[in-house]
């Protein structure tokens, strides 16, 4: 656990107590602060006293007196649609609203820095896609070459739930936009941007708001170094804000459509090559066409910025090359779970939204797509010309006709059930092809999250497979 500094003695609310609330609160008390807990729900109060903490229901009328900092949590509406009523009248009395994020930077190593040889640094990871990929993908390789590292965030502990620094450990953080708006200190070393695609945008009042949300990572700490996927015009934008000039290595630059020229940092891959220049010549080159963890372009995005923040870090490409190789994936991104008769099946049902099941579709050359879910505003219409490698799609759940509407030419069948769109993709598909789960919807019409739904995917599968 890492204590949070600042508050000893002062009265902080915690507001949600899931997972990262009860850390949080836990945190709090052990830095000398007191906790005042509060959550809508009864059973999660009743959870937090169990766990010995100290209720305070934020409805009354002098619950705001007193308070240093509301602390919320990520699952809490903060501002768009529309503020949750606890935090709209923190606003109004004037009280600050912050995050575990804000409080882990305010308190992580704070009052240690005398006692390492090699400081800790802390790398955050954010942008629409890729998040958790690239997030594991650096502690992987981290971990691989040797080097202490921690990971926190969205993905793995709490960071508050983390262990104190070690000398010379690297925390790797993933941060969604949620974290990064609302943080009132964010200073990573390393600050990595993998792309931008509309997502959540009701939760931040449109693309620009989802956008101002993520580059406050950027604005407010000044990281040492950047890592910016500029192959959207906001990532683009963000690199030249934060470079001096083209030769500043401060930014260093990642694509994936196109080869980067000029006198700075970059990372690029093209046809399944990774390649890494810097003061316009080349210094690193990889072939990633063979680590079946990273399979298609997005994930080689991934690995270009992964490379790029642990190159950072002082690793070399060779280290680098390894940590390729021996990274199996995360579950339900792109997942391999079994061959038969030259059909495999692959799970990726963390593609919720179209740009990530677009990024799936390319990843394989003919597809038995299966989709389907709750769609998204819009459905599948942005699809259309991603479908040039499915064979047909297999459709459920809610929006299964809808999507249908929207195929057009491309050979489709409603199939409802998971169980029976694996079962009629399995039959028909022939040697050579993937069945692959990437359902550009989410899931809650069916599961409690995507991965109850990737989990019975893969049941289905296996049952199969015998
Ligand atoms: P996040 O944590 O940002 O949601 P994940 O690594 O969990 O990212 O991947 C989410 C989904 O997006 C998965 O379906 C995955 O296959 C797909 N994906 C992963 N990396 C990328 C990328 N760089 N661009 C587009 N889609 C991606």
């Amino acid at each position: 656990m890492i204590p949070v500094r600042g508050y000893e003695g002062q009265r902080v609310a915690v507001l949600g107590l899931g997972r990262s609330g009860l850390a949080t609160a836990k945190a709090l008390e052990a830095g000398g602060a007191i906790a005042l807990c509060w959550d809508d729900s009864p059973e999660a109060r009743e959870r937090a006293e169990a766990a010995g903490l100290t209720l305070h229901d934020l409805s009354r009328r002098d619950a705001f007196e007193n308070l240093a900092v509301l602390v919320t949590s990520p699952g809490i509406p903060h501002l768009y649609p529309a503020p949750n009523r606890h935090l709209a009248r923190a606003y109004d009395e004037g009280v600050p609203v912050d995050n575990d994020i804000g409080l882990f930077f305010r308190s992580f190593a704070t009052f240690e820095w005398d006692d390492f040889d090699t400081t800790p640094k802390v790398v955050a990871v954010t942008g629409s896609n890729g998040k958790s990929t690239t997030s594991a993908l650096i502690h992987h390789l981290l971990t691989a070459a040797g080097r202490p590292s921690q990971l926190a965030g969205n993905i793995g502990r709490g960071v508050l739930d983390i262990e104190p620094a070690r000398d010379g450990e690297v925390v790797v953080l993933e941060l969604s936009s949620y974290q990064t708006d609302l943080a009132r200190a964010l200073t990573p070393d390393i600050a990595v941007f993998t792309n931008l695609s509309p997502d959540h945008l009701d939760r931040h009042g449109g693309r620009g708001g989802y956008f101002a949300a993520k580059r406050r990572l950027f604005a407010e700490g000044g990281p040492d170094r950047a890592v910016i996927g500029v192959d959207e015009p906001e990532g683009l934008y963000l690199a030249g804000q934060m470079a001096e000039g083209p030769a500043d290595d401060r930014v260093i630059r990642v694509s994936v459509s196109r080869k980067l020229a000029g006198p700075g940092w970059q990372v690029f891959a093209r046809k399944g090559f990774l390649s890494e220049y810097r003061k316009g010549r080349q210094v690193a080159s990889i072939d990633l066409r063979g680590f079946t963890g990273l399979p298609g372009s997005h994930n080689h995005q991934n690995a270009c910025a992964a490379f790029a923040a642990v190159r950072a870090l002082g690793l070399s490409p060779r280290q680098i090359e390894d940590g390729f190789a021996s990274f199996e994936g995360l579950p339900h991104r792109s997942q391999f779970v079994g061959e038969r008769g030259g059909v495999r099946f692959v799970n990726d049902s963390k593609a919720t939204n179209v740009d990530s099941a677009a990024a799936a579709l390319q990843a394989f050359e003919r597809i038995r797509w299966i989709a389907g879910g709750l769609g998204k505003e819009g459905g599948i219409a942005a699809l259309a010309p991603h479908l040039g490698h499915v064979a047909k799609a297999y459709l459920i759940g809610h929006s299964a006709r809808e999507f249908a509407l929207q195929l057009g030419d491309t050979p489709h069948e409603i199939c409802e059930t998971m169980e029976r769109a694996v079962a009629r993709a399995a039959a028909e598909a022939e040697a050579g092809e993937t069945v692959l789960l990437a359902p550009a919807a989410a899931s809650f019409d069916q599961y409690p999250d995507f991965e109850a739904r990737g989990a019975d995917f893969t049941r289905a599968v296996k049952n199969l497979l015998g």
